[in-house]
């Protein structure tokens, strides 16, 4: 049996942030993985997007300003600088490392923790939590452990471990995730750059976004369709449908007009958008237009150039359900649960931060952010 003040179960971003803002001194971390904070090294592609220039609630599921106004994503680039890492902002405000690789965040991470002296207990999975005292104990496959204050940081509840405390959540439902829908083989691979999506519930309410789609074989990803799917995660019901809007800078006039003098090209109607599109593209609109493959350009009608604009315009999909791909979990520990500083209201000394909060956001660096944020303020109150 090992004695700590504090153990944080859980050394990913929110863990690791808890345990280098924490000034106490008897600090342990348990994790299942055998590299500290090692899901960050998938992030961001490989880059870690670790924040972003403009952070606020509208970008998240609930009001977390007032987490932000006590440590913002300007404080959490300065307490990185600190510990060594330089970050750069791109184009789109999206905060990376400047050596614009996660390994970068990973090593001042593991050397400010070796500095601070916490305990790391690696590769070890946590079984059971259970109150002792005022404290807690926990099992884990390797050891048990008893400390006074403990801090959840694993990412996504797991009810077997916690089934002893008096905690609530709401259910789990993948987000920021890739979504399964009908689409035609021939489009597999394809990206698109530029477009609009909008992605509706069967009830019709609609969100909205503007990037780069990629189609797989079976269903839709990518940045926008990350940022859409969390309509669906939200309401707990992955049917429905995406609208996809080939050329959004294009008003229908515009785009008719532009229609129009391509017929001019004088060429089978299945060339008619080589130069527009990817020719899986053009393939999908002409196949969905049911247009006679065997007709020349010059002689397309105006109601065929209309109904090309339309499918241009709005290449839907039916939703059927999500890819395997989540980079979030939506849904977790109700933060009205948990006072100011996330200590639990009923469970005295247990605290949580991160992920496995109720709290996520869009694509973006959002979500580690919130990581930051939460970590940092549980870390200076204990
Ligand atoms: C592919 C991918 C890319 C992403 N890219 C970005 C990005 O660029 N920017 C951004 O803001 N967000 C990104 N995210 C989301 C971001 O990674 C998470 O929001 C963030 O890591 C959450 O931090 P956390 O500390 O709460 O949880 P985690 O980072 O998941 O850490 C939880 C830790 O707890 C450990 N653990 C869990 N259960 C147990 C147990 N029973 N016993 C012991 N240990 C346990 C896990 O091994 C893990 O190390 C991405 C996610 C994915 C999957």
């Amino acid at each position: 049996m090992k004695e700590y003040q504090i153990i944080i179960l859980g050394g990913g971003a929110s863990g690791s942030m808890c345990a280098l803002s924490c000034s106490q001194k008897s600090i342990a971390i348990i994790d299942n993985n055998n590299k500290i904070a090692k899901k960050l090294l998938a992030t961001g592609n490989g880059r870690c997007n670790i924040t972003n220039k403009n952070i606020s609630s509208k970008f998240y599921n609930r009001d977390i300003d007032h987490y932000y106004s006590r440590f913002d994503n300007e404080k959490t680039l300065d307490f990185f600088e600190k510990i060594g890492l330089v970050c750069y902002c791109d184009e789109d405000g999206r905060f990376y490392p400047l050596s614009n690789t996660a390994k970068s965040v990973t090593s001042v991470i593991e050397n400010g923790l070796q500095k601070k002296g916490v305990d790391l207990f690696l590769e070890e999975k946590v079984l059971s939590i259970e109150k002792e005292g005022n404290g807690y104990k926990i099992t884990t496959d390797k050891d048990c452990y008893v400390c006074n204050k403990i801090v959840l940081a694993m990412g996504k509840i797991d009810n077997e471990i916690i089934k002893n405390l008096d905690l609530k959540s709401s259910p789990l439902m993948p987000s920021l995730v890739g979504l399964k829908g009908d689409v035609s083989r021939g489009l597999a691979n394809i990206k698109v750059k530029n477009v609009l999506v909008r992605a509706y519930l069967n009830t019709g309410a609609c969100k909205q976004d503007k990037g780069e789609v990629l189609f797989k074989e079976n269903g839709l990803s990518g940045i926008v369709i990350f940022n859409v799917s969390t309509i669906f995660s939200r309401y707990k019901q992955f049917n429905g449908k995406l609208v996809i809007n080939l050329l959004p800078d294009f008003g229908v006039k515009d785009l008719y007009k532009m229609l129009k003098e391509r017929t001019k090209l004088d060429v089978p109607i299945p060339k008619f958008f080589d130069g527009l599109f990817a020719s899986a593209i053009g393939y999908e609109i002409l196949t969905r237009s049911k247009i006679d493959e065997n007709k020349n350009s010059l002689d397309l009608t105006k109601e065929e150039i209309l109904k090309l604009c339309d499918i241009i315009q709005n290449l839907d999909f039916k939703v059927k359900g999500y890819l395997d791909n989540a980079q979030v979990v939506s849904g977790g520990f109700d933060l009205n649960d948990f006072d100011e500083n996330l200590q639990s209201k009923r469970n005295p000394n247990l605290y949580i931060c991160g992920e496995i909060c109720d709290v996520d956001g869009e694509c973006g660096g959002y979500n580690l952010q919130w990581a930051w944020t939460s970590g940092f303020i549980v870390g200076q109150s204990l």
